[in-house]
């Protein structure tokens, strides 16, 4: 018999729900965990600035009325440590922290068909057997560490975004950052006014659009008059949250009606900007229209002319995860701030002093690597996770193969949470991680009400799942940018697109429809 009926991989908002749930209905349940807390994401992405950019009220649990009721956000778009003490509040309410064992990171998964059970293997030595295995391990939670030339030979601090340390302190220091997506822009905005001087490396400049954020108010009290309904109704949406304004077709809109219609949706700002329109991601004619206006709103806010032209992107706008900002494009008109365009003036190598670009040594007390993740299958792949003779290495070398997200062929018993060809990171994470949770409780309970013990996808059903997920994405214009939903920010990683573009709501019906009719496309025994 195994040690547990279930390994949860992973103690951030996925892990903590699996464990509640799975716990609530009877199973015997462990979550590893390499950090000291709870909260995944928000436990290592400490960095000045880290901000959610999905609005609190959408970004949290609804799993429980009245923890939604009784927790009280105070911004509209949490910072970390509000979204961390959340995770160890609920970690503590639900007493969540007795079947965890933290610092330890799962190396090793080993199935073995004879017993049907997985054997767990740890940094620290220990191992343990179970049943079933959900790896909630994050989709953005292994770092990308770039291969720059002399990397160790630099002689002042280096410092991760994605592990960033408690006693960092950079004021009046002269500071570096390499990298311009969500990480490297919210870093940026917040040290910009106490360091001494500040340069920034981008490699592509990106789209952000402004947060508005502020204190919450009146608002939180009105959403939670109906927050049942207003959940249910985010699980139908395209992207796991609600947006204040309709969505509307660009394609409907003339040329002299879009600027008033832009500037609408710019003073809602975040992600809902994009969303608003259906065919901004379908129809690159009409993706240009909205990326040239962004273009003139960036230019608009800096005083340089030439530094506003090395800030304009060139990709069709939300073919990249679009960056909500504070602030960001501003800073670039403060005197202590310089924008270094590396594929103009190419990073040569890291020096003991700072960083050589083109023919320039910038002299540095601090590099900040703001460089992003080995997205969505890095923290599967870096553990050694085989089945016999397969490995899930090897199985996705050409790219993730997944039935619905939740499982790969030839690995029984063992799921993902917010896996690779589900909507996962193009959605609110907390509504795509409560329904792959909820569904895989209720198989597991489906398995056991029947005295099964045994769960795999068929080949077939997995086959036509990843053309359907490709397929998809291929009618988008998201697989022409280079983005890491791609894997294109991995030297050597396969360009596949890697999540479901169909959406939540879509998504349910399909993965509902699945379970309704026992579970096609499984093999149970
Ligand atoms: P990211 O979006 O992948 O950005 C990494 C940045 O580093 C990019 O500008 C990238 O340039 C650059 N870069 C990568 N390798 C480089 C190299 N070798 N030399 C120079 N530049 C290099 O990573 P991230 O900013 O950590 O964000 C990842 C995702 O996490 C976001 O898209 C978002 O989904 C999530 N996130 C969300 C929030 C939030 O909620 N506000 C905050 C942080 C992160 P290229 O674009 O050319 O690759």
């Amino acid at each position: 018999m195994a040690d547990h009926d279930v390994i949860v991989i992973g103690a951030g908002f996925a892990g903590l729900y699996q464990l509640h749930l799975l716990r609530q209905r009877g199973f015997d349940v462990l979550v590893i965990e390499a950090g000291e807390d709870v909260g995944g994401t928000w436990y290592w992405n400490r960095y000045p600035g880290a901000r959610c950019d999905i609005e609190s009220i959408e970004y949290s649990y609804s799993f429980d009325e009245d923890l939604q009721q009784e927790w009280i956000w105070s911004e509209r778009y949490a910072a970390q440590p509000e979204l961390l003490s959340y995770a160890r509040h609920v970690a503590d309410r639900f007493d969540l922290r007795r079947n965890i064992a933290f610092g330890a990171r799962v190396e090793a998964l080993d199935w073995d068909e004879t017993s049907r059970h997985w054997t767990v293997r740890t940094s620290n030595g220990h191992v343990r057997t179970a049943t079933y295995v959900v790896a909630a391990t994050g989709c953005l939670s292994v770092p990308s560490r770039p291969d720059l030339a002399g990397l160790d030979d630099f002689g002042g601090e280096l410092l991760w975004t994605s592990s960033w340390p408690d006693d960092a302190g950079l004021a009046g220091k002269r500071v570096a950052v390499v990298g311009t997506g969500s990480s490297g822009l919210q870093t940026i905005t917040a040290i910009a006014p106490v360091v001494g001087s500040l340069t920034v490396f981008q490699r592509t400049a990106c789209y952000a659009v402004p947060a508005h954020n502020g204190p919450i108010g009146d608002a939180l009290s009105a959403v939670k008059a109906r927050y049942t309904d207003r959940r249910a109704a985010s699980r139908m949406t395209p992207s796991g949250y609600q947006c204040p304004l309709e969505t509307t077709n660009l394609a409907e809109i003339s040329a002299t009606e879009l600027p008033a219609v832009l500037d609408k949706h710019w003073e809602v700002g975040g992600l809902c900007f994009t969303d608003a329109f259906a065919d901004v991601l379908v129809d690159p004619d009409e993706n240009e229209r909205v990326s040239t206006w962004v273009r003139e709103r960036i230019r608009a806010k800096v005083d340089d002319p030439a530094v506003a032209a090395k800030l304009l992107p060139t990709f069709p706008i939300a073919t990249k995860r679009l960056c909500v900002d504070t602030g960001y494009y501003e800073v670039y008109n403060q005197d202590n701030v310089e924008l270094v365009d590396i594929t103009a003036e190419p990073i040569e190598r890291i020096t003991e002093r700072g960083i050589l670009a083109g023919t320039r040594e910038h002299e540095l007390d601090v590099i900040i690597m703001a460089t992003g993740f080995d997205a969505m299958t890095g923290a599967l792949t870096a553990m050694d996770v085989r089945s016999g003779d397969l490995t899930l290495r090897e199985k996705w070398e050409d790219g993730p193969r997944t039935y619905l997200g939740l499982m790969s062929g030839g690995f029984p018993n063992l799921f993902t949470v917010c896996g690779p060809q589900s909507p996962s990171v193009l959605s609110n994470m907390l509504t795509s991680i409560e329904y792959h949770v909820g569904w895989i409780a209720n198989l597991l309970s489906h398995l056991r009400a029947r005295g099964l013990a045994r769960v795999e996808p068929l080949p077939e059903n997995e086959d036509n799942w990843v053309r359907a997920t490709n397929d998809l994405a291929d009618l988008t214009l998201m697989p022409q940018a280079a983005s890491w939903y791609m894997g294109a920010n991995i030297p050597g990683k396969q360009r596949v697109f890697m999540p479901f573009v169909g959406g939540v709501g879509m998504y349910k019906q399909v993965a509902d429809g699945v379970a309704a009719a026992g579970y096609h496309g499984f093999e149970l025994t």
